[in-house]
């Protein structure tokens, strides 16, 4: 562990991270050469996260959760990217997002029925938003769901939704008052995988590790019952914002940890691999690409850490989960780049894994809201507090 990381986090969190890299160095890293080799997520990696308590984190015990603090299991994301990102989503889908969103909003009834199930990786879950008018601008969603008299009625069409094809399971939302949109206009419906008229229509794989996958969505009058509805009518807005923040501060731990582990990929390389009778480290071409991912990665860790310590104390923090994603999930691109750089040849070859984190980490720019639209964030805000830049003393 780097220096600043032993100065700066707080020795539970230290502790977290060592317990979780030896876990992931002991028993996940050899899964992940399989997820590469079979291009899907075997049970292994499910029943090995399950028995070292990596899933559900987040969710209370009475549903099989460790009750982890925010601050942990954002660590335990870093830990868990630098072996493979399909251990973090994991530990997202199990305990992010839908899982929070469902502790938080559901009834015990929903409780009961998938909270469980969701948190120890029984049952796989997806979060559906994104339609193929409306990314960025999450608002202009279609999806419609009309009240009928057995509960309700979903048509449209949503793509890009993470391993939905596997999921028992999709959170979806739809809009119920086409006036009031996201004013109180969207709503949240839980979609079980039997649903009469829903169907996976489609899926694809990206640039990225071929475990990954997106699935395209069909809602043809699908018929659900009032249970279905998770939190009031026009809340699915609210309901989908609430787990914004943790998604972005996750992408910012993933990035550290897939920068830190390509990092020491480029170190151990430049100091074996000869060229002209010397190692790459003694030149100062490539002692730079180290210096500068280095530099690089110890202003992401001051800027996340800083922030998640922030956020775990329950104090205010604007827009700076925005600032984490853009940041570290650019930072994660110019490491992984030069690292390919400092391989050479090797790095470009299929199934290396640094080739692998170069194509992975270049998701984390789009997914969960893209570059562009956090820099609108950040601006807003501080156009809106009217800060003036600071004053220098040059
Ligand atoms: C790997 C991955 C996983 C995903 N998983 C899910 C999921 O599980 N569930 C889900 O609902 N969605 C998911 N998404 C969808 C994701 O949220 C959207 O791709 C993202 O919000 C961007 O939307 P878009 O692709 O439609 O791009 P668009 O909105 O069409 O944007 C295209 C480009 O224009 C830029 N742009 C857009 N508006 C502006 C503006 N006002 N000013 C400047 N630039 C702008 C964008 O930043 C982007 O670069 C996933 C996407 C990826 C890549």
């Amino acid at each position: 562990m780097d220096t600043l990381t032993e100065a700066f986090l707080p020795a539970h969190l230290l502790d977290v991270k060592r317990g979780v890299r030896r876990i992931v160095e002991a028993e996940l890293e050899p899964i992940a050469r399989e997820i590469d080799r079979i291009g899907e997520i075997p049970d292994i990696a499910w029943s090995t996260m399950r028995r070292h308590g990596l899933l559900g984190m987040r969710l209370p015990e009475e549903f099989g959760g460790a009750s982890l603090d925010v601050a942990s299991y954002l660590i335990s994301l870093e830990e868990l990217s630098r072996s493979h990102r399909v251990f973090a989503l994991m530990a997202e889908y199990s305990s992010g997002g839908l899982a929070l969103a469902l502790l938080r909003y559901g009834t015990q009834q929903q409780h009961l029925r998938w909270l469980r199930k969701v948190g120890d990786g029984t049952i796989q879950a997806s979060f559906a938003l994104t339609e193929p008018e409306a990314g960025s601008d999450a608002a202009a969603i279609r999806t419609r769901a009309r009240k009928t008299e057995k509960g309700w009625s979903l048509s449209g069409r949503k793509h890009f939704i993470s391993n939905a094809h596997n999921a028992e399971l999709v959170l979806v939302m739809a809009v119920t008052d086409p006036e009031k949109r996201a004013r109180g206009g969207i709503s949240a419906f839980l979609v079980p995988k039997d649903a009469p008229g829903f169907a996976v229509t489609r899926v694809e794989t990206t640039i990225g590790s071929e475990a990954i996958k997106l699935a395209e969505l069909t809602f043809d009058e699908c018929e659900l019952p009032d249970e279905a509805l998770l939190g009031p009518v026009g809340d699915g807005f609210k309901v989908a914002m609430t787990t914004l923040v943790d998604g972005r501060l996750g992408v910012g731990c993933a990035c550290i940890g897939a920068a830190d582990r390509v990092l020491s990929m480029m170190i151990d390389h430049a100091n074996t691999r000869q060229t002209f009778g010397k190692p790459l480290a003694s030149r100062q071409a490539i002692q730079w690409m180290i210096a500068d991912s280095a530099m690089e990665l110890a202003a992401t860790r001051a800027l996340v850490y800083q922030t998640l310590m922030t956020y775990a104390e329950g104090k205010p923090i604007g827009s700076a989960p925005s600032m984490c994603k853009v940041y570290a999930s650019e930072m994660a691109g110019r490491v992984t780049d030069r690292a390919i750089q400092v391989f050479g040849g090797m790095g470009l070859i299929r199934g290396f894994p640094v080739e692998r984190f170069y194509r992975d980490v270049r998701h984390y720019r789009i997914g969960e809201g893209s570059s562009e639209v956090q820099r609108i964030l950040i601006a807003r805000e501080y156009l809106s507090t009217g800060r003036e830049p600071r004053e220098t003393s040059s």
